[in-house]
């Protein structure tokens, strides 16, 4: 028996290729955003021919496009923020997600059907806000990461008509829903115009004031990484997040790969699709969330606020146990032959794996291998480059992974 409401997968597409792999591995919606107005401003993001493209695809295979326009732009940046919003409008988009009420006001009346979701950036954290937000016909709430999952199920009870989006996977951040100064104060890139570059992340030392004496700071004995959070996983809680009336489980990583955008959809649409059919959670989908690049997981603030450990990492180092070798382009199934584009590099008789949509991989060997030209080679050229690889049953947009 399903636990509740269906809920949406909305998986992060940094471009047009993060995109499709996100919509063919499971995702219910992507959000996005254009080359302005989008926090994440390293993602690549989408030119707007790109994003009428990246829209008329997800229509075309049953999902959906929010487009992210929520960066606080100063006065001189709103000259072109109602082409941009007429140029989304008109791609199709199925909703804007915004935060500053300027750029919300704009929306209403510049979009032709305006739906907006309020970004995380808000920070909501409490039913009164939600229903002052639905009352500025919000459609859809991204509630605060600080938020417990008894605090979420309170804000459904008692504002039962406003849709509400979290959270469920990806990197995690110390300050306040994205409120910090860390960047701007170190390299003067603005987190808040999308262009953070996570000192947070950084080794620290004790200064001594005087003679300027530096002291490594410990946590652990290993380092001190005192305000690099732990990355976020409830995939193994989808029950509870189902439970609790979640409309949207949301995954962070726009500026991640295809393949973290394709395995994490894959993964969190197994794990839904078993809840709702009442199936017991498949452990094979936490070594699904091992396979991508990664801190240290937890589950955030659900179950509890950060105890003594404040929820930091103890290294600092991504982790991932398996590489993107290849993508496959097409499949010649009388030949048996895969036209791929190499990613990392692969030598014959090396052991790989191949994801599926759907599936949690299978093993092969690798066999033969073939340049563009069909000569036969030994192991594949470098990153970029396409070339043929004999094996069975692949199908296009099938990820061979280490
Ligand atoms: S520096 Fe770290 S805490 Fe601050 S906004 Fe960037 S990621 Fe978040």
């Amino acid at each position: 028996m399903p636990h509740g409401k269906r809920p949406e997968l909305l998986a992060p597409a940094g471009n047009f290729e993060k995109l499709t792999y996100a919509v063919r591995y499971g995702a219910d919606a992507v959000y996005c955003a254009l080359d302005r107005f989008g926090m994440r401003a390293s993602a690549g993001n989408f030119t707007p021919e790109e994003f009428a493209k990246g829209v008329e695809y997800a229509h075309a295979h049953g999902a959906k496009v929010h487009c992210a326009m929520n960066v606080n732009p100063r006065d001189a940046e709103f000259e072109l923020l109602p082409e941009y919003i007429k140029y989304v409008s008109d791609a199709g988009a199925d909703a804007f997600i915004a935060s500053d009420p300027g750029v919300i006001d704009c929306i209403f009346r510049y979009a032709a059907d305006p739906c907006v979701h309020l970004s995380t950036q808000v920070s909501t954290v409490n039913s009164a806000s939600a229903r002052f937000w639905l009352r500025q016909g919000i459609k859809r709430i991204v509630l605060a990461r600080e938020l417990s999952l008894e605090e979420i199920k309170r804000i459904r009870e008692n504002v039962p008509e406003i849709e509400l989006e979290c959270f469920v996977h990806g990197a995690m951040c110390v300050s306040y829903s994205g409120r910090c100064l860390l960047s701007n104060y170190f390299t003067g890139r603005d987190a808040n115009g999308g262009r953070c570059a996570q000192p947070c992340r950084w080794k620290y030392h004790l200064v001594e004031d005087k003679n300027g004496y530096t002291a490594e700071a410990e946590q652990d004995g290993d380092g001190a990484y005192v305000f690099s959070s732990r990355d976020l996983r409830m995939i193994d809680h989808v029950p509870e997040l189902v439970g609790a009336g979640v409309d949207s489980f949301k995954i962070e990583g726009r500026m991640k790969s295809a393949y973290y955008t394709a395995a994490m959809s894959n993964a969190y649409r197994i794990a839904i699709d078993a809840c709702m059919r009442g199936e017991p959670f498949d452990e094979r989908c936490i070594a699904e969330t091992e396979s991508v690049s990664h801190r240290e997981y937890g589950t955030g603030y659900y179950f509890s606020s950060p105890g003594s450990d404040a929820n930091t990492v103890k290294a600092n180092e991504y982790v991932a146990d398996r590489p993107f070798l290849c993508s496959v382009l097409s499949y010649d199934e009388s030949a048996g032959l895969a036209k791929c584009l190499q990613r990392n590099k692969m030598r014959v008789g090396e052991k790989a794996n191949v994801l599926s949509p759907g599936g949690f991989g299978r093993d092969f060997v690798i066999g033969e291998m073939f340049d563009r030209d069909m000569n036969p080679i030994e192991s594949t050229p470098h990153a970029g480059m396409e070339f043929y690889l004999r094996i069975d049953g692949l199908k296009p947009m099938d990820i061979i992974r280490g």
